[in-house]
């Protein structure tokens, strides 16, 4: 069961399942309303998968059946291929699925953003500041091309944005404007993008992305920041792709995630109600075989009497003493 799940997996989406198989096993409640439904029933007792009691009481096959709808649902959504459980092959070199590389549509992002809970949301809002310079460093160099002297620019234009310690209090940092209703901003150490996340945001990041893409032609690629203002665009550019690339990425897992955990439970219940449907069939095979054993017996025994009838009108004539014939009617039982 769980060598097919390895081998049908990439690394990445394999990681995702095990990591919500764990919550199953686990007694705590499930974070995730999706999650918990998708597991339908399945408790680990032991080393062993199985179904609740009271599914397995009242209605497995339904149980099963729902299941089945499920991996219809999630072949459809995934026909594209190249993905775990549709398409997606183990081999050398190839080790994630189209689920984690190929690119989110807008659309898809602002849903998923809108029905993330308040908590989680704004800490994908949120970055360490190392953890942002890191990202700011590779978006410039990679993302956006910029050259090693304007890169320089950027960071100073970075640095204008942190609080400046000052003495007994601290002077507040600068916020830089994103766009519409979001700024960047420097607290307690943390980056942050203020902002509701709305689809205006999503679609200005994806404006830069197709921007790197278009005019990647001249002077071998590379761009320059030379002046404050371009500095800041970039600083600002490199701001919406870090921060949509970090909703892009829980969506992914999100995604990728609940693929696996539907794969797996399709597996599972696939299996149990194989098993189940032979227990069944064999249950009424040996009520067959009993029925069957019945019937010749019964068969028999009516043959049985017959012959002894056969054997007795024939007897009658030589009229035999009372005490033998009986003593023969009763040899069959
Ligand atoms: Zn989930
Ligand atoms: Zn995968
Ligand atoms: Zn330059």
């Amino acid at each position: 069961m769980f060598r097919k799940i390895t081998s049908l997996s990439c690394g990445r989406c394999h990681g995702l399942f095990a990591l919500r198989y764990d919550e199953l096993k686990g007694a705590a409640a499930m974070e995730c309303a999706a999650c918990a439904e998708y597991f339908a029933g399945l408790v680990v007792d032991g080393s062993a998968l199985t179904l609740e009691a009271s599914v397995l009481a009242s209605a497995p096959f339904m149980t099963f059946a729902e299941a089945r709808a499920r991996e219809r649902e999630r072949e459809l959504q995934f026909m594209a291929g190249d993905i775990c459980g549709s398409g997606w092959t183990k081999r050398p070199g190839h080790t994630m699925c189209a689920l984690h590389t190929s690119p989110v549509p807008v659309e898809a992002l602002v849903e998923y953003w809108e029905g993330l809970p308040e908590e989680h949301s704004s800490t994908l809002f949120r970055l360490r500041e190392e953890d942002f310079v890191a990202e700011l460093d590779a978006h410039l160099k990679y993302q956006l091309r910029i050259c090693r002297d304007c890169r320089g620019n950027v960071f100073r234009e970075w640095r204008a944005l942190r609080p400046r310690p000052g003495g007994a209090a601290e002077e507040g940092g600068a916020a830089l404007d994103v766009c519409e209703g979001h700024r960047l901003t420097v607290v307690d150490g943390l980056v942050c993008l203020e902002g509701s996340g709305s689809a205006a945001f999503f679609e200005r990041a994806e404006e830069v992305e197709d921007c790197k893409g278009a005019d990647g032609e001249g002077s071998e690629g590379v761009r320059h920041a030379d002046t404050p203002e371009l500095a800041r665009e970039a600083l600002v550019d490199c701001a919406a792709l870090i921060y949509k690339g970090q909703v892009e990425v829980a969506f992914r897992e999100q995604t990728a995630g609940h693929n696996a955990l539907l794969l797996f439970v399709h597996l599972a219940l696939g299996m149990m109600e194989e098993r189940l449907r032979n227990a069944f069939s064999d249950l009424r095979a040996r009520q067959a075989e009993a029925e069957l054993l019945e019937l010749v017996e019964s068969e028999a025994k009516k043959a049985g009497r017959k012959k002894d009838k056969k054997k007795s009108r024939r007897s009658d004539g030589r009229a035999l003493p009372e005490a033998p014939r009986q003593a023969r009617m009763q040899a069959p039982m």
